[in-house]
């Protein structure tokens, strides 16, 4: 596997078949199909699909805040039209706070939280994220999502990545299923509570987490709403003089610790807080499971018992050999396609269905 090597080479990781898992049978193949050659992109150096990627999240990192630019060269009036419009702009499948200043749209997960505490139900929201997921799956975690975005890039430079175990995974997993259940039972406690009278109790027991109990450790919330409020509070240090205000921040201070411990780990666990804490993703991986896009691999190529680039590359960390050649329905992949773009034989396809 020469070819492997290299890819490996480049990537940086060490090759290890985890032992436990065998890869599931082979079916059986023609002749005719096992002499196909892989393809070949004469132009794979220019375009390819891992900077495909790169340039869209790039893009979506600046422009899903793109009202900054509109406060930056004055035009507010940009501003006003759009955030009178966002509330009935449906919203999509990542992180990305409603209340923030300078946000265009706003993620599925945080306007739902919002919307259970004011004692409504989200139709509106749920039923656009669930039609986005059925159709592109976490597609949107891959490509769009800011703090996936973020946790992307700062790993990109560290070559030897820490991968958990798969048991190790499975049970880390699990804690975003419980983030989940607490803060959404929170919010719809608080807005049957506020419906019916009687939440100034409550309000006062949650503090800080009444309003989005997932708010204060979202670190979209805290980068988009939290520190343009800094800015709006008079204590942003626009000079060397003026760093002292840091030490008001208060809880602030503690949060913005939080975000960069996050991406701190990230560097050498790809996507940590997407596999193991982000309440949001767990509730889009139930809803993208089935969905009409997804990865499969052709048998004709992929040769498993010798290779296993695909599951070393792949950030959510995801068994993809132990899953059926024909479409693999993982609710933790979020399309990224780093298989696709690494496999040395072109194995992997995407498949719609
Ligand atoms: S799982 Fe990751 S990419 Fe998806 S919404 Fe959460 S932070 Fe964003
Ligand atoms: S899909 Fe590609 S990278 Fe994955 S096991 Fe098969 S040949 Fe190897
Ligand atoms: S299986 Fe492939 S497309 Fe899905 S998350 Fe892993 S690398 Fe990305």
């Amino acid at each position: 596997m020469a070819e492997d090597a290299e890819r490996l080479e480049e990537t940086g990781e060490e090759e290890e078949i985890p032992e436990s898992e065998e890869p599931v049978k082979k079916p059986e193949i023609s002749e005719k199909k096992k002499e196909k050659k892989p393809r070949r992109n004469p132009l794979g150096m220019l375009f390819n699909l891992r900077m495909l990627r790169r340039v869209v999240q790039i893009i979506f990192l600046l422009g899903i805040n793109a009202y900054i630019f509109t406060a930056w060269f004055g035009a507010e009036y940009i501003t006003a039209f759009w955030i009178a419009i966002r509330d009935i702009m449906p919203s999509i499948p990542i992180l990305s706070p409603l209340e923030a200043p300078f946000a265009v749209i706003a993620g599925s997960f945080d306007t739902m939280q919002r919307t259970f505490t004011t004692g409504l139900f989200p139709f509106f929201t749920i039923g656009s994220m669930i039609i986005i997921l059925i159709f592109i799956g976490r597609a949107p975690c891959g490509w769009i999502c800011p703090i996936g975005t973020i946790q992307d890039f700062v790993t990109l430079p560290k070559r030897t990545k820490t991968r958990p175990s798969a048991s190790t995974e499975t049970e880390l997993r699990k804690f975003k299923f419980y983030i989940l259940v607490i803060v959404t039972g929170l919010a719809v406690w608080l807005g049957v509570s506020r419906v019916a009278g009687g939440e100034e109790t409550l309000e006062a027991i949650l503090g800080v987490f009444a309003s989005d109990a997932f708010a204060p450790l979202n670190p979209a919330y805290i980068l988009f709403k939290i520190l343009p409020g800094l800015q709006d509070a008079g204590l942003w240090p626009n000079s060397i003089g003026t760093l002292w205000y840091i030490t008001q921040w208060g809880t602030a201070l503690l949060q913005l610790a939080f975000v960069v411990f996050v991406f701190l780990v990230s560097v050498w666990v790809p996507r940590w807080f997407c596999r193991w804490l982000c309440p949001a993703g767990w509730l889009y991986s139930v809803f993208s499971r089935e969905a009409l896009i997804g990865i499969g691999r052709n048998p004709a190529r992929c040769t498993p018992d010798t290779c296993n680039v695909c599951e070393v590359v792949c950030p959510m960390n995801i068994r993809i050999r132990k899953y059926p050649y024909q479409h693999m329905h993982s609710p933790d992949c979020i399309m990224c396609l780093d298989c696709k773009s690494h496999c040395p034989n072109d194995a992997i396809v995407i498949r719609f269905s």
